[in-house]
């Protein structure tokens, strides 16, 4: 049985491997920063879906389904967009789709038995062997095969042919595509129908993991427009980008191209090693937090970003986050420079929350599987405990995503709305940064892990809640545009 649109009840809840739909995996943290309203389809789901559809429009227009088809795809395969349309201007989708312009005229079949002219190839053939779109318009089958060869060749266009006198806009559709087309063409055909199901619904994506052939259907979404398909991969269903909330998909375009127009300096910036600014000691960086601690003898504690003392990040003073142009009067920096100068602060940023946010995503599958492994027999303290760290995690992982877009949001943002994105920004920013280095303190000193760490796993709680609260005041300044 493939779900009704109609019917709501189990819609986005049914989640069933014959129907083709696919289980999501609700430990990641977009699935678990809201309820699932999207739903993850195979090919076979959407196609069970599509022909559902049709059927339910054909009812409601009183028309044969493969008209109801062409009906539903020039209303992006809406129905709702379907009912409002046909019952307020009928004549006017009829028109657009190349519908006869009332009723369906039955194919116009010569009474006696007398050959007929095709006029493509104007040889005659028995009106047995003759097709049209349902005008008066007959062609012989080797004629149509042709004319839908040439058609699917050209690609989704096929989907919109019309009859092939010029006279005449009556749509082909897919009955006459399936009685005269090569099995090659009919096939071909049917994928197109198939894709623009998926890509001209406004909601609905392929997921764009390379590889994957499953579908996400946003339609119940709402603002939600984060989503996760069953392989794993998170993206936006608007833009198809990483999930980049609250930042607004025109953002992360434009951001995304200047990326790609400056790959080779940041390339570069990235490729270069850092050293410690105390002792100049090349230095790696292997956790996810941006707490640094420079080896024996030197010990000095400093952020891997801006490269400046920890203490100041820990302090009301937080300014990691804040792009400060170089005021130095003795060298004067060209303008050129200096735009390059800020435009690499962002990026710099944007880049390494990224990264921290993948280190901590592998330390919390580390986690999952630790969990696994305690089994039944745990005691509820170490249950607990994880429960504790992967509740971090989560919020770690949530909060790495948001901050990264953040960053391309202020690298367009003047004024105002940049210095309230920094104060935001800063405070979210610091709270994650003590959380991410806290939970990481602990996972380096297993003796806390099952004893004695009550106290800490109550701090986790504590510093967990603290960033959930700066994340969420960013985000409901975003939903005005931080104006
Ligand atoms: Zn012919
Ligand atoms: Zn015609
Ligand atoms: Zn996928
Ligand atoms: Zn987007
Ligand atoms: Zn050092
Ligand atoms: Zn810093």
């Amino acid at each position: 049985m493939a779900p009704s649109s109609n019917d709501d009840q189990g819609y986005y809840s049914d989640f069933d491997e014959e129907d083709g739909l696919v289980e999501l995996d609700s430990d990641d943290e977009i699935a678990s920063g809201g309820k699932l309203r999207f739903q993850v389809l195979t090919e076979d789901a959407v196609r069970a879906i599509q022909e559902d559809r049709i059927a339910s429009v054909a009812d409601l227009i009183q028309v044969p389904p493969a008209f109801a088809a062409v009906v539903l795809r020039h209303c992006n395969w809406s129905p709702m967009v379907v009912q409002d349309r046909w019952f307020s201007d009928e004549q006017r989708v009829r028109d657009a789709v190349g519908l006869p312009s009332t009723g369906v005229v039955p194919v116009a079949l010569k009474r006696n038995d007398a050959p007929v002219t095709c006029a493509l190839c104007f040889d005659e053939h028995a009106v047995g062997k003759m097709r049209s779109a349902g005008c008066a318009h007959l062609y012989c089958c080797e004629c149509w095969r042709g004319y839908l060869r040439a058609a699917v060749e050209d690609g989704a266009r096929s989907l919109s042919l019309r009859c092939p006198d010029p006279s005449c806009s009556l749509a082909v559709v897919r009955d006459l595509v399936h009685d005269v087309a090569d099995d090659e063409d009919r096939q071909r055909y049917d994928r197109f129908a198939l894709r623009s199901y998926v890509e001209e619904n406004k909601k609905m994506r392929w997921c764009p993991s390379p590889g994957c052939a499953l579908a996400v259907d946003g339609e119940q979404c709402g603002d939600q427009v984060d989503v996760l398909c069953s392989c794993g991969h998170g993206f936006c269903i608007l833009c198809t980008e990483e999930p980049h909330r609250p930042v607004a998909c025109d953002t992360v375009r434009k951001w995304m191209e200047k990326n790609s127009s400056e790959s080779e300096t940041t390339n570069w910036v990235l490729a270069n090693a850092k050293h410690c600014p105390k002792c100049r000691r090349p230095i790696e960086k292997n956790s996810g937090c941006n707490h640094m601690r420079c080896g024996s003898p030197c010990h000095h504690q400093f952020c891997w970003i801006c490269l400046g003392p920890w203490e100041e990040h820990l302090t009301g003073n937080y300014n990691c986050n804040r792009y400060v142009a170089a005021d130095d009067s003795t060298f004067r920096r060209q303008q050129a420079k200096a735009s390059l100068d800020r435009y690499l602060h962002y990026y710099e940023r944007w880049a390494a929350h990224e990264v921290s946010r993948h280190k901590a995503r592998e330390d919390m599958f580390e986690l999952e599987s630790t969990l696994a492994a305690l089994g039944g027999a745990a005691a509820e303290e170490s249950r607990t405990q994880i429960g504790f760290l992967m509740d971090a995690y989560t919020q770690i992982l949530h909060g790495r995503r948001m901050l990264r877009w953040t960053y391309a949001y202020g690298f367009y943002a003047s004024g105002a709305k940049l210095t309230l994105l920094e104060c935001l920004q800063g405070e979210a920013e610091a709270s994650l940064e003590r959380l991410h280095d806290f939970a990481e303190i602990e996972r380096n000193s297993a003796e806390m892990y099952f004893d004695g760490g009550g106290s800490y796993f109550k701090e986790l709680a504590r510093l967990t809640k603290q960033a959930a609260n700066y994340f969420e005041s960013m985000a409901e300044a975003f939903q005005t545009d931080l104006a």
